[in-house]
């Protein structure tokens, strides 16, 4: 079946009891032992729940894998993912201009385990080959990455990553699995947080692995009921909900944000657009490759800096300050006071994440009401 098909029906095969058409929500913690065993198998919500199920089913569908687990957070995902495959010594290397939470864990958690990260710009393959170690169990990819949009092209890092015997792993994050197949492309492990396009209403948090390979995800499952960063019934069931209407959430975001994107590249306050659907994107021959459409996110430099940023703010009508991602509102945020002020500023400088620089969510509104906030908004800056 194909995509919206599967995003709507997969998971819904294992509740065929009663014959509700929505997958209910299993609010409860444990389970009857019948003597013999009725073959459903649920022993206890942590290890298992029905609704969660549903839920990972339907998320392996989504990201063509053969399993999936569903977490509590995004950051619960990555940090059991890390928990189950990595040593005391172990190495991993990773693109520079990363989520920052998944940078902190690599450098704040897992640091202390005696796990060492790597970061660097990513964007080059040719970057990749010195900068392996004896022990480098995993690559990390972004892409587009956060807040600057660079692409990483997936099937090239996978290539020389396997040369190493490491693990790809790709936080898919920002285009959710309709519009890219990292798996596909030869990556190992998908991670999300759920919390952005997946549930897509602003209205949970939550996080997802999936993968292939079943050695791993035994390994993966194993943490998942050892830690118990598990997600509850009621959450399991709202990404499942959102993920219903997610093919036809992402062509308007997709559409809108090109619209935003095109508007404020011809905009004399707007020094420049960085949007991978632009031919002004320095890799846009890739993103055109690599993925199915070029996303909701849009990133601008305006003219002038923190005080633009802060005029434009008091103008704004439609678009929301706030941080994350992947809601059907349209949110905007300031990366180096919001989302990365925990970089330090010489190195937000360095990869560019300076203080004129914007990113914005592209909701599912109407287009012409975006655009025309941000040019009554502009115009006061
Ligand atoms: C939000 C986000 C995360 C973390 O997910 P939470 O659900 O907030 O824990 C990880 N990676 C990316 C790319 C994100 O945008």
């Amino acid at each position: 079946m194909r995509f919206s098909t599967r995003a709507i029906h997969a998971g819904d095969e294992l509740e065929n009891r009663t014959g509700t058409v929505v997958v209910p929500i299993y609010q409860v913690s444990t389970f009857k032992q019948s003597q013999p065993d009725t073959g459903a198998g649920y022993v206890y919500s942590r290890t298992a729940n029905p609704t969660r199920t549903a839920l990972e089913s339907c998320l392996a569908s989504l990201e063509e894998a053969d399993h999936a687990l569903a977490f509590a957070s995004g950051m619960a995902a990555i940090t059991t993912l890390l928990l189950s495959l990595l040593n005391q010594g172990d190495h991993i290397l990773a693109v520079e201009d990363l989520y920052g939470g998944t940078r902190r864990v690599f450098t704040r958690v897992m640091q202390n385990f005696g796990v060492e990260s790597t970061y660097f710009d990513g964007t080059n393959l040719r970057d990749y080959e010195a900068r392996f170690k004896p022990r480098t169990k995993i690559v990390w990819v972004e892409t587009p990455t956060n807040p600057l949009l660079q692409i990483v092209d997936i099937a090239g890092v996978a290539k020389v990553a396997h040369s190493h015997n490491a693990l790809v792993v790709v936080d898919n994050t920002f285009m959710s699995p309709y519009l890219q197949h990292p798996l596909r492309l030869g990556a190992d492990i998908v991670v999300h947080s759920t919390t952005k396009y997946l549930g897509g209403h602003s209205d949970l948090i939550g996080g997802a692995v999936m993968l292939s390979d079943s050695k791993l995800y035994e390994k993966v499952q194993f943490a998942q009921n050892a830690a118990g960063a598990v997600p509850g019934p009621m959450d399991c069931w709202l990404v499942l909900r959102g993920i219903k209407t997610l093919a036809v959430r992402l062509e308007r975001h997709c559409s809108n944000a090109k619209k935003v994107a095109e508007f404020l590249a011809g905009h004399v306050k707007v020094s420049r657009v960085i949007y991978p659907g632009l031919t002004s994107h320095p890799q846009h021959d890739l993103a055109r490759k690599q993925m199915d459409d070029f996303g909701g996110m849009v990133s601008f430099h305006l003219k002038g800096g923190l005080h633009s940023w802060q005029e434009l703010l008091k103008h704004l009508k439609v678009f929301t300050p706030a941080e994350s991602l992947g809601g059907v509102e349209s949110l905007i945020e300031h990366p180096s006071s919001m989302t990365h002020a925990s970089v330090p500023k010489e190195e937000r400088d360095r990869i560019g994440v300076t203080d004129s620089l914007i990113r914005v969510s592209v909701g599912i509104e109407d287009a012409e009401d975006l655009i025309a906030d941000l040019s009554t908004a502009l115009e006061h800056v």
